[in-house]
């Protein structure tokens, strides 16, 4: 492309991105397509001549666009959101045209220098105590999966590592029921094997029932197994559950066990001093993990990981050939030695726009007030005839269900109600919403956390759900 060119096209992409900010409710947020139709207008084959742009937008516009599921329509109220801004896309728009890989310092000193400020910003946003250092990964995933290879390395004194796991007695992983699937991932990918994935139950407000956790420990002991890890979840996906991780933190202690932190979601909340108390106990984790894409309105992927031993993570995955090495290493921070990849994307820049476009007041506002919507939520359809709120409403989400009275005695029939409430509100193109189990519960999850969420996003989704419950609800 010549440079006439970028000029002019740059514009042009400018005003697309300004339209789809603006007018990004006057899509559908759920596209309405099946499987294979976008497929099915894209060639089988690869362009062999040059195309122009003007076709090349054309066909985004008409191909692509109809397949997106636009996850900053106000209507977005599914899984949990996945967080945009102005600020981090102009910053990701200057990260792409930089081009820089960042693998070490010496390949973008810069890059380097503002991750290592900003994690350490982050550190004192949530109040993490000062021995915790920060790197960024690209998720959740990657980030408790490093966690979990850095307890098997400290385990075995880096056998494992150089051997394999030969020899070793089965290690255990411990985490409650409700615990993310990213966590059966990265045990089976730290080749520790899922059926050592002990998985705990839980009290009535779905954290993790530590009695069962100790004689689950016990247990193991007595029957052979090395208990290794115990994962503490902050927020759990289903119900934003909260395991208590001052017992957990004891537990570790007790056991020698390496002790990680799923905080991915509700982590960012740490923000509020007024949250902090729930998380008692952190401050003793040996590794938390938060993600400000999800929910501190910073562009995926941003999984900010906090280490306290960061000689144990870089002995982990350090391997230095010749080619990689620099006269600076011993003054700087080489993130590949900090996780999976060896190339890296520049993704603290975003974070550094987001951070000092709203400063912590900012961001302290806009999460503060989502958890005041989703409570002001949950009180709407406490006081509402028929609804039930199925697990604790500490911040932005809420799960519930309805009981049609004439079925409500019925568990199963209650169940297949809820499916087809949500089947039906996803199909409207104006409100997306997710289910869950609870139990045996069929419950319907609601959460808002947008950059811009308002309180009048949440009153609309609440009337579509009150009118989709009374075309549906069973008469006679
Ligand atoms: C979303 C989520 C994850 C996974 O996050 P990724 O960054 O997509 O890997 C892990 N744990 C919890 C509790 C989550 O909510």
């Amino acid at each position: 492309m010549d440079n006439s060119l970028i000029r002019e096209k740059a514009h042009e992409m400018a005003e697309w991105m300004a339209d789809y900010f603006e007018n990004i409710d006057q899509y559908r947020v759920l596209p309405d397509v099946q499987p294979s139709d976008i497929k099915r207008q894209l060639p089988s084959e690869p362009p062999q001549h040059p195309e122009i742009w003007e076709t090349i937008m054309k066909d985004f516009n008409d191909i692509i666009m109809p397949g997106i599921t636009h996850w900053q329509h106000p209507g977005f109220m599914a899984y949990f959101p996945a967080s945009r801004s102005a600020p981090s896309v102009f910053a990701e728009t200057l990260t792409a045209t930089l081009g820089a890989q960042c693998m070490v310092w010496y390949t973008s000193p810069a890059a380097e220098e503002l991750e290592d400020r900003t994690m350490e910003w982050l550190r004192q946003m949530i109040g993490l105590p000062k021995d915790f250092t920060g790197v960024i990964q690209e998720t959740a995933s990657a980030s408790t999966l490093i966690a979990l290879l850095m307890a098997r390395e400290k385990k075995t004194d880096f056998d494992v590592n150089k051997k394999g796991l030969y020899g070793q007695p089965p290690f255990r992983v411990y985490a409650s029921e409700q615990i993310h699937s990213s966590i059966n991932k990265a045990v089976r990918i730290a080749g520790l094997g899922e059926d050592h994935l002990v998985l705990i139950p839980c009290l009535d407000d779905f954290a993790i029932d530590t009695v069962a956790l100790r004689a689950a420990i016990e247990a193991d002991l007595r029957n052979g197994f090395q208990p290794l890890a115990l994962i503490g979840a902050f927020g759990t996906t289903s119900s934003a559950a909260l395991d208590n991780l001052e017992e957990l933190a004891q537990i570790a202690g007790d056991y020698q066990l390496f002790f990680h932190v799923d905080a991915a979601y509700c982590g960012n909340a740490l923000v509020l001093p007024e949250i902090r108390e729930l998380a008692n106990g952190i401050e003793r984790a040996d590794s938390v993990v938060f993600n400000p894409h999800k929910w501190m309105f910073t562009n995926f992927d941003c999984s900010a990981f906090f280490v306290k031993d960061t000689h144990l993570l870089t002995q982990v995955f350090s391997i230095t050939p010749a080619y990689l090495k620099t006269p600076q290493d011993l003054l700087v921070h080489n993130y590949r030695d900090w996780g999976i990849q060896l190339g890296r994307r520049f993704r603290a820049l975003k974070l550094w726009f987001v951070l000092r476009y709203y400063g912590v007041k900012g961001i302290q506002e806009k999460i503060s007030n989502h958890i005041e919507y989703g409570k002001w939520l949950a009180a709407e359809m406490r006081q509402t005839e028929g609804y039930e709120v199925v697990a604790p409403v500490l911040f932005n989400l809420v799960c519930f269900r309805y009981l049609p009275s004439k079925i409500k005695g019925n568990a199963e029939a209650v169940n297949a109600f809820n499916q087809e409430v949500l089947r039906k509100i996803n199909e409207s193109g104006d409100l997306f919403l997710t289910g869950t189990t609870l139990g045996d519960q069929y419950v319907i999850r609601i959460v808002a956390g947008q950059t811009d969420t308002k309180k009048e996003d949440l009153e609309k989704a609440w009337k579509l759900i009150k009118k989709t419950v009374n075309q549906l609800e069973p008469t006679d």
